[in-house]
């Protein structure tokens, strides 16, 4: 752990483990109540200093940090590998893709302007001024265990906030590294505080309840990110929730099924499906099923799960134990009620994937609205296809869903692709398009798939309070 400054060692730890291969690879402080308090105090008292600080010294600071992940990159990549599992290429865009926040931030923070509004009195002048919220409190998950931790610090520093990170209980080594990384780069003490748990409810409740918070922002399950903005409530705390998602993805028979496979075997098996803009219902318009199911088929079997170390690997493990559960269940339930299982459709065992949590790259067709796959967030590695008729009929079963995080379109008329852009109520779109997601685009989720926006412009509007000042002169 890290607070005001000075790093904690010497506690009661917890083990982290490969998930490739249940190997333990290090260990982390178990901080508890009074550590969260104490980071928060520090954060608290570094505030005044650090808001005071000009948007250039904090631009020049996320400039340096931004330089170290790049020079880090490769050590940092392996580390992912190692603590998360995904492939190690997949390990290296996600380096870039977090130094990239660390980019755009340093330069966003020097462009928080402020304005002035006419006033219909001779006498007044209205200043609309932007300061920063106080101390933020981070929650983030260990999927994108380096981008989610960049995604919220780099805004929340740039607009002269002070920050407590509590980073996932499975990836708390990415995060020491992320820290260390942002201390090198010459943040004063008590700027950014990380306090490591294996329980994070009481932690989450101390975010929530200590009135020195003066926000929280949230990257995770829906239903822990309900408990937390209810418990955020009483003290009308603001928050900002990135949670889970549920993509359809739309393939319309105008469009090339052999290019539209192929962008689905590319996005849902990224971090072996355990993403939040993964789609988890493939929609497909009849006349086209046959060769798409056919060039999915192909490439799905293709691909070769392993350890993310080695270069040959597609799809990396699982998390834990219970991922891979929830995803034998969702598969047996849709066999079940009667999909087509055409390729994977097990746990992977026999030899290099003894004591990993390891599930096949698997193609499920004929999915239907009364399997569990239809509703709940998979974050795994099934492709889960859906014929459907007209276009009417699509739309109203891709809005068929409590999630509205990211939505695909594969079409190749430009009316259809807008008219069906506009009727997704879904935050974040991607026609003909498997990654629409860049720092310098608005990432967030409508329904109850979220609450604000990270990235991009919005990314720093969400640290920053309005003020307005109203000059009699
Ligand atoms: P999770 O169980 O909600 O955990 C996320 C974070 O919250 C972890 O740090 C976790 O700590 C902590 N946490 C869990 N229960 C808590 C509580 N009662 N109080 C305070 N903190 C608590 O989610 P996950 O399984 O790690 O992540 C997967 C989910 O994140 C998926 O639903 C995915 O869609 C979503 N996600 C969304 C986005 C987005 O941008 N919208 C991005 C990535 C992931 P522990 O690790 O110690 O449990």
């Amino acid at each position: 752990m890290y607070i005001n400054g000075h790093w904690i060692t010497g506690r009661d730890v917890f083990t982290v483990y490969n998930p490739a291969t249940g190997e333990q690879i290090g260990e982390a402080v178990d901080g508890n109540v009074a550590d969260a308090r104490g980071a928060i105090d520090a954060a608290s008292h570094a505030g005044a200093s650090w808001s005071a600080t000009t948007a250039y010294e904090r631009s020049h600071i996320l400039y340096r940090a931004h330089q170290l992940m790049m020079d880090q990159q490769p050590a940092l990549a392996e580390l992912m590998t190692t603590e998360q599992g995904k492939p190690l290429k997949a390990a290296n865009n996600e380096v870039r893709y977090a130094a990239d926040f660390l980019l755009w931030y340093a330069e966003e923070a020097k462009r928080i302007y402020g304005e002035t509004i006419p006033s219909a009195r001779a006498d007044q002048r209205f200043l609309i001024h932007k300061q920063p919220v106080g101390v933020v409190a981070a929650i983030t998950p260990w999927n994108y265990p380096v981008s989610m931790i960049t995604r919220k610090l780099a805004p929340a520093l740039a607009a002269g906030c002070t920050v407590v990170l509590k980073p996932a209980e499975s990836t708390p080594l990415c995060a020491i590294a992320v820290i260390k990384l942002l201390e090198e780069a010459g943040l004063p003490p008590g700027v950014v505080n990380l306090v490591t748990a294996s329980n994070p409810q009481p932690i989450g409740e101390e975010f929530c309840t200590n009135p020195k918070v003066k926000k929280l922002t949230f990257t995770g399950s829906t239903a822990v990110g309900k408990a937390l903005a209810q418990k955020c409530a009483p003290q009308l705390k603001r928050v900002s929730m990135e949670l889970g998602g549920h993509a359809p993805f739309i393939v319309f028979d105008d469009a090339d099924p052999v290019h539209a496979a192929k962008g689905v075997s590319l996005v849902k098996f990224l971090n072996t499906g355990q993403a939040c803009i993964s789609p988890n219902r493939i929609f497909v318009q009849r006349p086209i099923l046959e060769p798409f199911l056919d060039t999915l088929k192909k490439r799905v079997s293709a691909l070769k799960a392993g350890n993310g170390m080695n270069p040959e690997t597609s799809i990396g493990p699982l998390i834990n134990e219970r991922a891979v559960e929830k995803v034998e269940r969702q598969v047996d339930d849709a066999i079940a009620k009667g999909a087509t299982l055409l390729a994977g459709g097990v746990r992977e065992t026999g030899d290099g994937f003894e004591a990993g949590f390891f599930y096949g790259a698997t193609l499920l067709s004929n999915v239907t609205p009364g399997m569990i796959i239809y509703r709940e967030e998979t974050f795994g590695p099934v492709a889960a296809v859906i014929p459907f008729d007209d276009e009417s009929e699509v739309i109203a079963m891709a809005n068929d869903t409590h999630y509205g995080l990211a939505a695909y379109v594969y079409t190749t008329n430009l009316s259809r692709g807008l008219r069906v852009f506009e009727q997704l109520n879904f935050g974040i779109i991607g026609i003909n398009d498997i990654n629409p997601t860049s720092a310098a685009a608005p990432f967030g989720g409508t329904n109850e798939s979220g609450l604000g926006r990270e990235g991009a412009r919005e990314g720093i509007d969400e640290y920053l309070e309005t003020k307005l000042g109203g000059f009699s002169i």
